[in-house]
């Protein structure tokens, strides 16, 4: 959340800051700010609204350092006023983040002063004006231990030519070369600009002109951190022709798929090792990876007859878990940043279980702290509301139930091929339902709403569940996922007229019991539709309901197409409602705060 973007070099700096924002805009997009330094003057402009708020007026910023910032608003509406860059005196700042103290900072250090914003970031910047003796980076270190919370903050100051960093828990990235700086939250900013970058740890400093890049770890002591490569180019955050990156991700589902199956054998080693002596499975995770860790608790129990649980990770984190040495935690996360994530995995950890990462990012903080990393190889995902690293995280869980399941086996080997290939036979029918499923008039009926439930049972249910969760978020229809045979016991309710189940039917042995579901909604005059890949269900149920008919593959594996459907049908719905699926309001992709 909140994307922060700086630059120190020989070119204008605003454009080129503006230009990172834009390709940072999937983190927030409140509102809009850019501070340049143009000899010892600090010069700034923001404004509430998307990046393109600004476009008209980037050219008025001169100086060839600078820091920008789209926001996610946490405290403060968004506003010109609560917009980043803050300033006060010599400094301007940007950050992502939330500091927890704020209040308590402002009543010891500022009692009688009334801040210019709404917001908790203003303290940081009051404070470091407050604190300042000339030597910025021990002004830093001063400042960054008053604060309580999460930040990544990028700093501008009169008397230096260049720009500082400051990092806890919020993400930042430094790269640099040939005379040029940069720091971002996120590789896509840097995208075509850096191709090694460094990632900052917790406590870290950093002081970055245009031809100097010195890290420092919380003693202020020189230090060298990882090197990464950037991965992200112009093309691959391109549009590719569709609308939205919602559409072209959705088209992405397949490969997202086979490349996570391919990337996965680089890690089968490590990960049986840390499965030794696995007697429980916790998975966490939030939102849509808390969805895909209710279908992985499905894939340990009936795969490996290991008890297996799913947590929202907000949660476990502060319910005192029983973890004993035989626990292993799958924490899933698709940028690797999820704050409630990474800390329920370190609490995990710090009370002694073995911890799996799943996740779209190869180096972040999640996968620093974890016993191995699972890739999920779904490339850059842009759009809020997850799609393809969805299907990724499935195919990783996937395999990583079936190791699990066939530990200490003979036949482990033959096992873990036949369940690659269980997967890559399911691609090219999930290339045939992003490419050919006919969903529009199920959008229709769903755009006419009051209200969607999303009905399964068993791994259905868990699809059902993802399903609620996308067309909630950017359609704004109010929306629920539901155990098909809960119905009855209180939610049945709630059905009238005006009301549209989407029923999940992908399992033969249920089928008939879901078709109770069906029945029963109806009976109340509610309007029903299925999405199945049951024959004899779709035979019995079409002319009575629309029925959307997917591809029929190896049981467990039906999420990645169910997935797909309920993927497009609440895209579809948006494009019908007018949303801009890829920026739904309120909402930001990797939620860096608790
Ligand atoms: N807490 C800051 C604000 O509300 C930064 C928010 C963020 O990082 O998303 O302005």
């Amino acid at each position: 959340m909140c994307g922060i973007v700086g630059y120190s070099g020989r070119a204008a700096a605003a454009p080129l800051v503006f230009a990172g924002l834009k390709r940072l805009e999937y983190r927030g997009y409140d509102s809009v700010g850019i501070a340049t330094l143009d000899g010892n003057n600090i010069q700034i402009i923001k404004k509430q609204g998307k990046v393109s708020s600004l476009e008209n007026f980037v050219d008025g910023l001169s100086g060839n350092t600078g820091i920008g910032h789209t926001r996610w608003a946490t405290h403060g509406k968004p506003s010109d006023i609560n917009a980043h860059p803050h300033a006060c005196g010599k400094f301007a700042v940007v950050h992502n983040g939330i500091i927890e103290n704020y209040a308590e900072l402002k009543a010891r250090y500022f009692p009688d002063i009334s801040f210019t914003s709404r917001t908790d970031s203003e303290i940081i910047v009051r404070l470091l004006d407050k604190f300042y003796s000339g030597n910025l980076l021990q002004t830093l270190k001063e400042v960054s231990s008053l604060l309580k919370g999460s930040y990544a903050v990028l700093v501008i100051c009169a008397d230096f030519n260049g720009f500082a960093v400051m990092k806890y828990k919020s993400p930042v990235i430094i790269g640099g070369g040939r005379g040029e700086s940069f720091a971002a939250s996120d590789a896509p900013a840097l995208a075509g600009l850096c191709k090694k970058i460094s990632v900052l740890e917790d406590g870290d400093f950093a002081i970055v002109s245009a031809h100097r890049i010195k890290i420092y770890d919380n003693n202020l002591n020189p230090v060298v951190r990882q090197k990464i490569i950037n991965h992200a180019t112009a093309a691959s955050l391109d549009l590719n022709g569709c609308a939205h990156y919602m559409q072209k991700e959705i088209l992405e589902n397949p490969t997202a798929v086979e490349n996570t199956v391919k990337a996965f054998s680089r890690v089968q080693g490590k990960l049986k090792e840390v499965f030794t002596d696995i007697n429980r499975v916790i998975i966490t995770g939030c939102g849509t990876a808390y969805n895909s860790g209710l279908v992985a608790k499905r894939y340990i129990e009936s795969f490996a007859r290991i008890p297996a649980e799913a947590e929202i990770a907000g949660e476990f984190r502060y319910k005192n878990p029983v973890i004993t040495s035989g626990t292993a935690v799958i924490a899933i996360s698709q940028s690797g940043e999820t704050a409630d994530t990474v800390e329920a995995a370190k609490l995990a950890k710090s009370l002694g279980a073995k911890v799996i990462a799943v996740t779209n990012a190869p180096y972040s903080a999640l996968t620093l702290i974890s016993d191995v990393v699972v890739p999920v190889a779904a490339g850059h995902e842009i759009c809020v509301a997850a799609t393809k690293s969805y299907t990724g995280q499935i195919a990783a869980l996937y395999l990583t139930a079936k190791l699990l399941a066939s530990f200490n086996k003979k036949s482990a080997v033959r096992l873990m091929k036949n369940a690659k290939a269980e997967i890559c036979s399911v691609v090219p029918l999930l290339k045939s339902t992003v490419a050919h499923t006919d969903i529009e008039a199920l959008a229709q009926v769903c755009a006419r709403a009051d209200g969607v439930y999303f009905l399964g049972r068993d791994i259905d249910y868990a699809v059902a569940l993802e399903g609620s969760l996308k067309l909630k978020e950017i359609t704004y229809i109010q929306s629920e996922g539901y155990p098909a045979g809960e119905l009855k016991h209180g939610t049945l309710a709630l059905i009238d007229e005006n009301k549209t189940a989407v029923v999940i039917i992908t399992d033969e042995g249920l089928s008939v019991k879901c078709e109770n579901a069906v029945e029963q909604v109806l009976s109340r005059k509610g309007k029903v539709a299925v999405i199945t890949n049951v024959k004899e269900c779709a035979e019995r149920l079409k002319d009575e309901v629309p029925v959307i008919e997917i591809p029929a593959c190896p049981k467990e594996l039906s999420p990645l197409l169910s997935a797909a459907a309920v993927q497009l049908l609440a895209y579809k719905t948006a494009i019908i409602l007018d949303r801009n699926p890829d920026q739904p309001r309120n909402l930001a992709k990797s939620v860096t705060v608790e």
